[in-house]
């Protein structure tokens, strides 16, 4: 394989244009008339055209983008995440056209492409999954027999779900009908299947996912987990790995059951197992994505492995090159996701030119970015400026690195959630590891609002800053350091378990 398109555009196709160079692969970027500048462009080897504005008139078009690759002679179709990433139909093709497909066979994206679909395969494989209607609910009756008998709250989901989309938690009995109808309705418009099924709603659990890999000679491992658990509008924030409420033992169980559902599946390459743990410790699935994750470099960071790169392996046909006990996790990773976005105003996208830009940079961090100084934030996309990742032997060490990162970050012409980035990491909350999915909005949110109401804002060092990038200095706020980790917690004692053994190496 010496030539590998890449179906995708920002920040995951420098990623994978870069470790392409790396191996002395040569990189094909498509590109969207409103990305004719992008770094993504700049940095492949060729570029094709796809035309278009929107995600459907370019990246989505599955025959433009074949034509592209066999225009191109490309060898390979690498999809990134999101767009193709996960539609079984186009990597049939692909792979029908004589391309080779670096992801897992339609078969597995099929398999778990519908979440209760996925459901009813993990129960067969007796991977424990959130208590659950079997499928899709016919009507508010069965609905509520469910509800009845699980007890509320409970959680309406779409099958087809992702992104968050299309979720709606219900706590009594008198709203299910009309949010039934409701998610339904949702659910055919962003993903043109109304098919509803009924969860049990786990009340503060924490989100825990598993990076397995796979390889075509039937060898599966487990890269150690991530967490996730701080999301907003359940999309995630930041992340980081390891868990720390996740002890060896743990990890080992956890682990062990996300390989069980790759091969349940027949899964071949890059996947992630979702999981939701409860204060007892007992985990859930919840989905499997079927391809490398946006959150995919605090586990680079941790294992020391480059992922893509061994996502090209396995789709060449070589065997994994290590054993699980060969895997070991070193220090700690965190993530933040830097969005262009009103943190205030609900977390909107903020668009606009990115009229000064300087990432921040030094001892152990790394910046995946599909940006440059002057580059639009347009509406078309997702506004994701760049996942900045800090490395360190601890977490704590992480965490102050990240802190210490987003006080440099050089950012103007577009809002963006730095500033809270930075509330949230030195919170208590966050140091304790005594968070949940739902501690951002519960919390955190209001928190930071009543802190920007009282708070002072500095700009610290540019002078003469006009009125209007005063609101983006806001991340120049001098934040309260708040006092570190008291609280007693079933996490804690668990993350002290976890941060005891992270010392390794
Ligand atoms: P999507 O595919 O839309 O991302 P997921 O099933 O992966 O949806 O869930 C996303 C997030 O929604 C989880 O990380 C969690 O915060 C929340 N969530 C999903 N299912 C449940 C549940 N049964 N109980 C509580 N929270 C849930």
């Amino acid at each position: 394989m010496k030539s590998i398109l890449i179906a995708n555009r920002g920040e995951i196709a420098v990623r994978v244009a870069r470790t392409c160079r790396e191996m002395g692969v040569k990189t094909i970027a498509v590109y969207s008339d409103v990305d004719k500048n992008s770094l993504h462009v700049r940095e492949a080897d060729h570029m094709v055209a796809l035309g278009g504005e929107t995600p459907a008139e370019s990246y989505l078009d599955q025959e433009k983008i074949i034509r592209a690759a066999k225009a191109s002679g490309a060898e390979a179709i690498h999809p990134g995440y999101g767009f193709l990433s996960e539609n079984a139909g186009f990597a049939d093709k692909v792979e029908k056209s004589g391309l080779i497909w670096v992801g897992p066979p339609a078969s597995a994206i099929n398999a778990m492409g519908s979440k209760t679909e996925a459901r009813a395969l993990m129960i067969g494989a007796n991977v424990p999954v959130v208590p659950g209607t079997k499928g899709a609910v016919k009507d508010a009756n069965e609905a509520i027999e469910f509800a009845r008998s699980a007890g509320f709250p409970v959680l309406l989901k779409a099958a087809a779900g992702g992104g968050g989309k299309g979720m709606r938690v219900v706590r009594n009995e008198g709203d299910l009908a009309n949010a039934l109808a409701a998610a339904q309705r949702e659910a055919k418009s962003a993903f043109g299947d109304d098919a509803v099924y009924v969860e049990k709603y786990l009340e503060e659990p924490k989100h825990i996912e598993v990076q397995i890999f796979a390889d075509k000679h039937g060898n599966a491992v487990y890269f150690g987990e991530r967490e996730c658990s701080m999301q907003r509008r359940h999309q995630k924030i930041i992340e980081e790995a390891p868990s720390s409420a996740v002890s060896p033992e743990l990890r080992a169980k956890i682990g062990a059951t996300a390989v069980m559902a790759a091969k349940a599946c027949g899964y071949v390459n890059a996947g992630t197992c979702e999981f939701l743990l409860d204060k007892n410790g007992d985990f859930y699935f919840l989905e499997m994505n079927t391809r490398l994750q946006v959150e995919h470099p605090v586990t680079e960071m941790v294992t020391g492995l480059d992922l893509v790169r061994l996502q090209i392996e396995v789709a060449r046909g070589k065997k994994l090159p290590m054993t699980q006990e060969q895997i070991q996790l070193r220090g700690h990773a965190v993530e933040v996701r830097i969005y262009a976005e009103e943190v205030m105003g609900g977390f909107l996208p903020s668009t606009g030119k990115l009229s000064l830009w300087r990432p921040s940079s030094g001892p152990g961090l790394r910046e995946d970015t599909g940006m440059y100084e002057g580059a639009e934030i347009s509406r078309f996309y997702d506004p994701m400026i760049s996942k900045l990742v800090a490395y360190g032997e601890t977490r704590e060490a992480a965490t102050d690195r990240m802190v210490r990162a987003l006080r440099e970050y050089r950012i103007a012409g577009v809002m963006t959630n730095i500033g809270f980035c930075r509330f949230v990491l030195d919170r208590e909350e966050f140091r304790s590891g005594n968070f949940d999915t739902g501690t951002v909005e519960r919390i955190l949110l209001p928190a930071y609002r009543e802190y920007i109401e009282q708070g002072e804002v500095v700009p610290t060092w540019l002078p003469g800053v006009i009125a209007a990038a005063n609101k983006v200095f806001r991340t120049e706020i001098n934040l309260a350091k708040s006092a570190k980790g008291s609280q007693q917690s079933a996490w804690k004692t668990a993350g002290r378990r976890a941060a005891m053994s992270n010392h390794r190496g």
